[in-house]
């Protein structure tokens, strides 16, 4: 029997047809058209700034992720209209928008995926109080009741998660295996608007933008791009050495580059690992590297569980995911508030004088990504030796990550802080250590900042002060580079001893 009721689907970071159980539920309920909304943050198109960290409301979007959205949204659009079905996008208060809507195209009801940040659970809330909404999980390796626990007892560490799961479900196949995308949709309402309307135009003005190409990698937007790029990385050269690579800093295959589709939802957990468990059972028998190749690609599981625990994490804290101060203990020295935002400011702008670091954050601006290896280092750099609340750092990532995820994103910093569970001291990166080991020659930093290609491939490009005297031909060697780094952490003499024993003092600015 066919109903006569229409439904809406509201989108939010689930840009994709495939393992998407919004349109199961909307073919369950047997819709008899679908309206299919995504509506922009009212903070979208905001300058940066006007949100405060911790402040319930999302950061605005840098060009660059506006980019990102905006492709993501037009290649489903096309999808969906192939479906017969369509999209329309709005900017504004979702929870007015989407009752609004709801009530003025006479839906039975809205569905939409439970959300994980408080700031949409809120809204989803204030939507519910307005019509029968249907919320699914979606976009995760497992539903909640699908946990090796409940909620409530999510473990501590990251470490008890991965065993607890592995122990339940020892292998992939057991993981839950991804859906189907549909073959046909409800019509569209007539008289319904189409695509982008009003504000949500604005959007159209981020098309110009484009990645550095010194970052290595272009992000295509949208789910067939993301399909394409998990069939193009499954493969020995790729995945197969997935586990040795992963910690490098540049290139184009050293880690699967998956995050930004997930993050938008044009790829799914599920999807990727069903995609690796027919990689791996499909590596030549006899290879000689075989085992090598399972392990290797293996940790890409792994990296998901990562994500898995940091969302299970974010909605067992609700708000508190946003809220905790950083212990100061092992901050270089207190540093008064003119300090901090000094410093936050120049870490933003790549121009704290420590190239390693400045490195990364120019990176971070220039192509809307960075890999975990820099992320974790820009990240210590912040809290631990500029003494700066880890908050600042995680809503500038947010302005400007493409690939921004609120649980992981604010997981991340919070674990790299040391707030709440799991505190460690041990993720106090020692910044020169970290640079000898992963960047001995300075490649990627003078790559970044081009003011140092003028000194010789080595340790130097990392500690360039030592290099450059204060007295002697700066201005030309340094263009506006700074000339003295904006903290020096003693620690980071040892490995710096081969360059020069010149010893500098902290909080010289240049
Ligand atoms: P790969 O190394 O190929 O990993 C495969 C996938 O595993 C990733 O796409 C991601 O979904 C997941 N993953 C890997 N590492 C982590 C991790 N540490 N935490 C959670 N998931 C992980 N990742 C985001 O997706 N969005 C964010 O907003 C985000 N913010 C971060 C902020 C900080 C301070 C740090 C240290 C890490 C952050 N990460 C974030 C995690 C990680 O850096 C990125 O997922 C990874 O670099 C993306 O590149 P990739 O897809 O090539 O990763």
């Amino acid at each position: 029997m066919t109903s006569t009721d229409p439904w809406l689907v509201w989108l939010n970071e689930d840009l994709r047809l495939d393992d998407n159980p919004l349109w199961q539920a909307a073919l369950e309920e047997r819709a008899s058209h679908l309206l299919v909304v995504h509506v922009l943050a009212e903070t979208t198109f905001q300058p940066f700034g006007s949100v405060s960290p911790g402040e319930p409301r999302l950061q605005p979007l840098s060009t660059g992720r506006q980019h990102a959205l905006l492709g993501s949204l037009e290649s489903l659009r096309t999808r969906l209209q192939a479906l017969g079905s369509d999209l329309l996008i709005l900017h504004g208060d979702p929870a007015q928008l989407i009752g609004q809507l709801a009530r003025q195209y006479g839906c039975r009801g809205v569905i939409t995926r439970r959300a994980t940040g408080v700031v949409e659970q809120r809204q989803q809330h204030a939507v519910a109080s307005q019509c029968r909404l249907r919320q699914l999980n979606s976009g995760l390796l497992l539903d909640e009741d699908e946990l090796p626990e409940p909620l409530a007892a999510l473990p501590e560490s990251f470490s008890a998660f991965r065993r607890k799961l592995e122990k339940a479900r020892p292998s992939l196949p057991d993981m839950p295996a991804p859906l189907k995308a549909p073959s046909r949709l409800p019509g569209w309402p007539e008289a319904a608007p189409r695509g982008f309307q009003g504000a949500a135009r604005q959007l159209f003005e981020a098309r110009h933008w484009q990645a550095d190409s010194r970052g290595d990698y272009t992000f295509a937007p949208g789910e067939p791009a993301g399909r394409q790029r998990l069939q193009e990385y499954l493969t020995p050269a790729r995945a197969g050495q997935y586990k040795t690579t992963r910690n490098r800093l540049s290139g184009r295959d050293f880690s699967t580059r998956f995050s930004v589709w997930l993050a938008l939802g044009s790829l799914s957990p599920r999807r990727i690992l069903d995609a690796l468990h027919t990689f791996q059972t499909t590596l030549p028998e006899h290879c000689e590297h075989l085992q090598a190749a399972f392990k290797d690609s293996d940790w890409i599981r792994v990296e998901l569980l990562w994500r898995e625990y940091f969302h299970w994490d974010a909605r067992r804290l609700g708000r508190h995911t946003f809220l905790g101060e950083s212990s100061s203990h092992d901050v270089a020295q207190s540093t008064s508030p003119v300090q901090t935002s000094e410093a936050l400011e120049r870490w933003q702008a790549g121009m704290t004088g420590v190239p390693w670091v400045d490195a990364g954050m120019r990176e971070l601006a220039a192509t809307g990504w960075l890999s975990n290896r820099m992320r974790q280092n820009v990240a210590s750099f912040l809290v631990k030796d500029l003494g700066v609340d880890w908050r600042q750092g995680a809503a500038w990532f947010e302005h400007q990550l493409l690939d921004h995820d609120v649980a992981s994103n604010w997981g991340n910093w919070r674990y790299l802080a040391g707030i709440g569970r799991d505190p460690r001291g041990d993720r106090h990166f020692n910044m020169m250590k970290q640079a000898r080991q992963h960047d001995p020659l300075g490649h990627y930093v003078s790559r970044w900042i081009p003011e140092l290609a003028t000194l010789p491939a080595g340790m130097q490009r990392h500690a360039p002060w030592l290099a450059w005297p204060n007295n002697t031909g700066r201005a030309r060697s340094t263009g506006h580079y700074p000339r003295q780094p904006l903290t020096h952490i003693e620690s980071w003499e040892a490995h710096l001893a081969d360059i020069t024993p010149t010893r500098v003092t902290p909080w010289l600015s240049g």
